[in-house]
Order: C-alpha cells, then structure tokens, then sequence
C-alpha cells in the first residue's frame, strides 16, 4: 500500500456553521510525507499543520491553531481525507472557518470520487495498536485495541424520541467510510442555539446544514439519512479528530458518549503513550506484529 494522494484538486464555497462567515476552500494534491497542511491564502499562505500538536478549541469544533492564527472547524473535512485514505493534500483557505456545506462528510466524498485518488511513491506506513489505551472522563469513554484491521465501534444515549441509545461498529475501509459514515449530518438541540449563538457560536447553523432536534422531533422537513443517523456523525467526528494522528492506524476504537475534546485529548496522549503502539511499514502482515500483553 503506498500513500495517497488526490489526482486533481476540488473546490469547495460555503458558510462556516459557528462564524456565519463565507469561504472558498480549495484541496490540491502533495507531495507524500507532506501529511494534511492547511494555507490561509488570506494571510500570506500561512500554514497549519493538521496535527494534534495545532488543536486549540474543541468544545463545539475542531479548531487549529499557531501563533494567534486559526482555522475552525476542520473535523469534517479532516474525516473525509481520512475515511477516503488520503494521506498528503494542501487545504488553501480564504477565511477562518472550513464552510460547512450540507453539516456531513457527503460533498466531500463525491468530489474525491470524481477527481480519483492518486497512488504515490512512498509506502505507507502504520500505527499499529500493541497494546490496548483507554481514557475515561465524566462517564465517557474512549479506548483503542490491537487489531489487524482499523475499527470504529460508538455508542451514545441521548432521553430524545429520535435518538434514544444507538451503537455501531465500522471498520473504516474508503467503501464503508462512504457508503456508511459520510452522509451522516451535524444535529443539535433547538433550546440550545439561543445560547450557543450568545457564545458566538452556530452563527452559520441552518436547517441545510444541521439535522435541528426539538423536544419531540425535529425542524427539518426532510427525512433522516439512516435511522441511526446521530451515531453515525458521531463516527465521522471521531474519525476527524482521529485523524490529527496524522497517519493510518490499525486498531480497534470504542467510544461511549465522547466528543471533540475527549476525542483530541485521547489522540495526544495515545501518541504520548508509546508503549501501546509502533509504526510498521505496509508491507509488513499485520498479525505478527501483535503483541499479547
Ligand atoms: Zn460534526
């Protein structure tokens, strides 16, 4: 397996979901070993790495952040890359918040599926999970163990007629990612977005963008994507905050009611933790490398 990268760039305009602020976003192609580098091409090119070392804010978004420079709201986007396995893009950017487009990983998958995927010159490699990491606070949970295959299983339990308790497990292959995980939306509570907007948040919310939950439904007139839609955004969310490891992973990820900051918190101390995991080339079987301990 080598790393990946896309064959031609794609263009996305939108409104970022917590600034209301318009943007134009642009994902080209890089060289490998480039990982995923974000360009504020307001600012002189100025670049982010999409590493765990850049988080800042997570309480609502994923934001990235170095030296009084930011972008928010990068999980969606960083999920798709992931989910699709690509390893090298520029992000170039005219604003401080990736546009939201329809609040899922959709638009996103279907423009990497219509430009292609390109195969470079570099093996890829792994981090194997060695040994099982866990992290738990206030009632959640998130832990990761040895596997030979890269597995997301989630479960969550909300008192809403729509929601209820909704657990899955995907392994995340670039097929299931896009088939399973993509087309599930961002949701939120009606009785919230009064508070959240006096925070500066949700500013851009609207029911294109974000499934909106009342006390006994929902806003939206559509319909919802799967029926355990929650859960699934739920995955793809997590696999956008997983994916500021910044390489792929074998392992076995559960998680109970987490969220961006449980999410980003677990991927910096998981990469801390180095005797629960090694990098192995691709072209080495994943089985022997697990350890039993
Ligand atoms: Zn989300």
């Amino acid at each position: 397996m080598k790393e990946q990268t896309l064959a031609s760039p794609i263009e996305f305009s939108g409104t970022g979901l917590h600034t209301g602020e318009a943007a134009t976003m642009r994902v080209l192609p890089a060289p490998a070993g480039k990982g995923i580098v974000f360009r504020r091409v307001d600012l002189d090119n100025f670049e982010l790495r999409a590493d765990v070392g850049s988080v800042e804010r997570v309480a609502y978004a994923t934001t990235l952040m170095n030296r009084g420079v930011w972008i928010s709201t990068v999980e969606h986007l960083l999920s798709a890359l992931y989910g699709m396995g690509i390893d090298n893009a520029f992000v170039e950017l005219d604003n401080f918040e990736v546009p939201i487009l329809d609040g899922s990983g959709l638009p996103y998958v279907e423009a990497i599926e219509r430009v292609g995927i390109a195969a470079q010159d570099s093996p890829r490699n792994y981090l194997q999970i060695t040994k099982s990491f866990a992290l738990t606070e206030n009632g959640k949970t998130i832990a990761i163990h040895p596997s030979e295959s890269f597995s997301i299983e989630y479960e969550i339990g909300f008192p809403h007629p729509l929601i209820g308790h909704q657990k899955l497990e995907v392994e995340i292959t670039p097929d299931n990612y896009a088939r399973l995980v993509a087309p599930a939306r961002t949701f939120g509570f009606y009785e919230e977005v009064e508070k959240l907007q006096a925070s500066g948040l949700v500013r851009g919310g609207s029911l294109e963008n974000a499934i909106v939950l009342t006390e006994n439904g929902m806003l939206n007139e559509t319909s919802l994507r799967f029926p355990d839609e929650f859960v699934r955004h739920k995955i793809l969310d997590l696999l956008g905050d997983f994916a500021l490891i910044g390489q792929s992973v074998r392992g076995r990820i559960v998680a109970n009611r987490a969220g961006h900051a449980l999410h980003t918190r677990f991927v910096a101390e998981l990469l801390e933790s180095t005797e629960h995991w090694k990098v192995i080339p691709s072209t080495v079987g994943s089985g022997v490398q697990l350890q039993t301990n």
